[in-house]
């Protein structure tokens, strides 16, 4: 029989009813490190004291409006995001795959502006995760997300992850854009090389193309700088995030630039809930935090002795950990092991991580993680492997 829940996710038999800063509880009281934030989404950990005062605050005055009226939560949001960035206009959505939905149509939409129609295919990456509408299940073009759901949305054409030369010889009469993760999430914590991003983005100029990041994961912090892309040398002209930003509540947005945006008009483009007073108080109290001068290097901190810690557990037990990958506080320890057996290893020792493909687990902790949680979670990966460890001279 089915479930009233639509059976879609295989979850684990846990139950969580608070959660403090890195940690979570059970019903019974329990209590585990969380190192997996919801997916990369409680960007400051659980019950934040900024971010309880805002809710609370603002689920008191206003809600909802609709874009019909100005929201000035809104525009306060936009004017920080665009301050902060390369974009000039922001779209506020309630989820990534929204954002990415505005990406597209917007990429589209610049060609079709600029008296290219045909102009409307987009190349996207192996391995690449986009989020589950009709549209991104095609950009991310897994076929098991794809089984199933009918004729796949055209205009995304595939290439290999890295693939420079695929990339040129993708690109056609009919292409608009290309669309990345400048670090794959879902796809195994795989970062795209400098050098690889900052030929995709002069492989735009060259041929009039938009270079779309998706941002949904490593943005806001999460990778140590503002957004990915900065240490890259590059911008893009349109970038899709999510996530982080709202901290917890369900937030997205399209950034980009005035040219990018230019046929986006009135009417063009909506969302009922995009960018409601509630969501957009969340917002702007998740930047106060993450833009608070000295942040950042804390993440950076924080990044460098976790990976630091991971390193060394490689070296400790090369039959379980095959790799350390990453920037910031987006890590995954590529398995010798299957990954969920580590990521089920890991939350019996109350250490909550999370699988992605390529057989990695995933490790992302809040950005406000502390020295004495990356212990902790250090010796519950330690704990995990010896026992999934072979000996050390099978490994090698
Ligand atoms: C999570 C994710 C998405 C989809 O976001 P949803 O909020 O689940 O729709 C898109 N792109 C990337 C890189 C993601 O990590």
């Amino acid at each position: 029989m089915i479930t009233p829940v639509l059976p879609t996710y295989a979850r684990a038999d846990l139950a969580f009813e608070r959660g403090d800063g890195p940690y979570l509880f059970t019903d019974t009281g329990e209590r585990y490190l969380d190192f997996g934030s919801g997916i990369a989404v409680n960007l400051l950990g659980h019950a934040h004291p900024h971010l309880v005062a805002t809710l609370k605050a603002q689920g008191e005055k206003l809600w909802h409006v609709s874009n019909l009226f100005r929201i000035p939560g809104q525009e306060r949001l936009a004017e920080r995001l665009v301050a902060a960035t390369f974009a000039d206009t922001v779209f506020f959505t309630n989820s990534g795959a929204e954002a990415l939905e505005c990406t597209i149509k917007m990429v589209r939409k610049y060609q079709s502006h600029a008296g290219h129609p045909e102009k409307f295919r987009i190349i996207t990456f192996e391995g690449a995760f986009h989020g589950r509408t009709l549209a991104t299940i095609a950009a991310g073009g897994q076929a098991k997300y794809l089984e199933g759901f009918g004729p796949k949305v055209d205009g995304f054409d595939q290439v290999p992850f890295g693939d420079l030369a695929a990339v040129k010889a993708a690109i056609g009469p009919e292409t608009a854009g290309i669309l990345i993760e400048p670090i794959q999430g879902e796809g195994g914590v795989r970062a795209g090389s400098p050098e690889f991003l900052r030929a995709l983005r002069a492989l735009c100029d060259e041929h009039g193309l938009l270079l779309a990041l998706d941002e949904v994961q490593t943005g806001v912090g999460r990778t140590g700088t503002l957004f990915a892309h900065e240490r890259l040398g590059i911008t893009p002209d349109v970038m899709a995030i999510a996530k982080g930003i709202g901290g917890g509540f369900p937030l997205g947005a399209c950034l980009a630039t005035e040219r990018a945006a230019a046929g986006m008009t009135a009417g063009t483009h909506g969302s009922t809930y995009g960018g409601n007073p509630l969501a957009m108080a969340m917002g702007n109290a998740v930047l106060d935090v993450v833009l608070a001068p000295g942040f950042l290097d804390k993440v950076r901190n924080a990044s460098l002795r976790l990976k630091q810690q991971l390193a060394m557990l490689k070296d400790e037990y090369p039959g379980v950990i095959e790799e350390v990958r990453g920037d910031g506080l987006l890590l995954g320890l590529k398995c010798r092991v299957s990954n969920t057996d580590l990521v089920n290893a890991l939350r019996e020792r109350h250490l909550i991580t999370i699988s992605a493909g390529d057989n990695v687990v995933r490790i992302i902790p809040p950005l406000t993680v502390g020295e004495a949680e990356i212990a902790e979670a250090t010796a519950a990966i330690a704990s995990a492997c010896a026992a999934l460890s072979m000996p050390k001279d099978q490994a090698a």
